[in-house]
């Protein structure tokens, strides 16, 4: 490689070191080795796969645009692994092809019909309903984006699937796309985002190629996949365009399936008559995971990607990142990219060792409210019966242990831990904290309920 070209990769490598928190820098963008930059492509070379997809799905913009920022130009970044798993990254195959990043754009509008089981968009292969763990959380949105594939009854029309960030409306999205490939190859499913579909909208109109375009979305395709419908807001000729369409594909009986961040009637700047519209099919949220669906997450992609992951380490993970199965996620390819570097196997202690600062940084603290829910979940006793007034030992012991951890853990002062506990008097939780502390030494089991207890609330 030319020297002009590595020192444009150092230089790019430097600026994107001053903008991230160097632990980041450290662990995702220092490993990475630039092998070639040539006619507008960059190749990177990477230690192993978990990198390649974490800096694909969390970096690549940020070196993108960097390139950008020195040369003017855009780069197409590929990625090449080092060792292990077949030695080279795979050739992207049109439709499946992530290395990259770079999304295959939306075919150009043509007056020409599509072909019959055309896809229009990119499906992550990965986002399967067999990769996709259902628990309360997400099973009514689960169940209803099963049931549309079915295609018969299309009563769930529009399927309107809302939830927060990183919650898995776009995996279940892409499962839909996936399995109506699957059940009915015949049919032409257009995937987009409304930002594209916007942008293809725009440039349809600034090159008078409208009408195809219309004639796209409302005759060529038979399923739409519309993903992160909140982006349309306020955008008014769009919306009226997504309206027209949307109105085509209904009375064509086509399904049309939406995702968007919040419910319909909180989308501020929402067109009243798509408000409507959404709410004529099915309205399914995504709520974040209960702790176990969290941890069957973690299992589930440790599975994929071939990591053992001992059980107190899923919990770590699961206990300390609520809300988000992104980041769930990330944090696994984390220590296992970590793990591989450093050669050695993922336990609990390397867990607390490298998620300490990111979960200090990020993870709201245990509560007093966390700790007896996890004191109850440990001994098996009531939340009731926890802060109730039976004397019983197997209801006073978890008590106790309750206000030490409250105490120690968290820092609660005996005033509050007994207010928290059914209005105690601050002397009994000084009374419960000496009686933990004084069979310390003598008494494993207590020790053992604390020290679990205190790992899993990460306190
Ligand atoms: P959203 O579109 O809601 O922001 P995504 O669909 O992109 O979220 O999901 C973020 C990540 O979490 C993806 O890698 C996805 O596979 C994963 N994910 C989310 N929910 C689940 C689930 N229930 N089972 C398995 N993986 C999930
Ligand atoms: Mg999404």
């Amino acid at each position: 490689m030319g020297e002009d070209m590595l020192e444009l990769w150092e230089k790019a490598i430097s600026s994107i070191q001053q903008k991230m928190k160097s632990q980041n820098f450290d662990i995702w963008l220092r490993p990475i080795e630039c092998q070639s930059i040539a006619d507008g492509a960059v190749t990177l070379r990477v230690p192993n796969r978990f990198f390649q997809d974490y800096v694909d799905a969390n970096y690549l913009d940020l070196i993108r645009d960097q390139l950008r920022a020195l040369t003017g130009q855009d780069y197409a970044i590929d990625f090449i692994i080092s060792e292990g798993q077949g030695g080279a990254a795979e050739p992207g195959d049109g439709e499946g092809a992530e290395g990259n990043g770079a999304r295959p754009a939306a075919a150009p509008s043509q007056a020409v019909p599509l072909p019959g089981g055309t896809l229009l968009g990119h499906l992550n292969p990965r986002y399967r309903f067999d990769t996709f763990v259902v628990g309360p959380s997400n099973q009514l949105a689960h169940a209803a984006s099963m049931a549309v594939c079915s295609m018969t009854g299309r009563k769930y029309n529009p399927l309107f699937i809302y939830g927060g960030v990183g919650l898995g409306k776009t995996h279940l999205v892409h499962a839909i796309g996936h399995e109506i490939r699957a059940k009915h190859p015949g049919k032409n499913i257009f995937y987009v985002s409304s930002e594209q579909f916007m942008n293809e909208f725009i440039s349809s109109v600034r090159t008078q190629k409208q009408h195809e375009f219309q004639h796209k979305y409302r005759h060529d395709c038979d399923i739409l996949l519309m993903d992160d419908i909140q982006f349309i807001a306020g955008k008014d000729r769009t919306q009226d365009e997504f309206f027209h369409t949307f109105n085509f594909l209904y009375d064509q009986h086509k399904q049309i399936v939406v995702t968007c961040d919040k419910y319909p009637q909180e989308i501020d700047n929402l067109e009243e008559r798509l408000r409507s519209r959404f709410q004529w099919g099915l309205i399914a949220d995504i709520q974040a995971p209960e702790l176990e669906t969290r941890v069957a997450i973690l299992k589930k992609k440790a599975d994929e990607e071939e990591i053992t992951l001992p059980d107190d380490v899923a919990f770590f993970l699961a206990e300390n990142i609520r809300s988000n199965v992104r980041e769930l996620e990330g944090s696994l390819i984390r220590l296992a990219a970590q793990a591989s570097i450093e050669r050695r196997a993922i336990d609990i202690e390397f867990a607390r060792h490298v998620m300490r600062s990111v979960f200090n940084l990020s993870a709201p603290r245990a509560t007093i409210e966390d700790v007896q829910r996890s004191v109850c979940a440990y001994y098996n006793i009531r939340m009731g019966e926890l802060k109730g007034k039976s004397r019983q030992h197997s209801v006073t012991l978890p008590r106790m242990v309750a206000m030490y951890l409250c105490r120690q853990g968290l820092g609660a002062s005996f005033p509050e831990i007994g207010e928290r506990f059914g209005g105690r008097d601050h002397t009994t939780v000084m009374n419960a904290c000496r009686k933990i502390e004084r069979v310390w030494e003598t008494d494993l089991a207590v020790r053992s309920a604390v020290d679990t207890l205190r790992r899993k609330l990460a306190i």
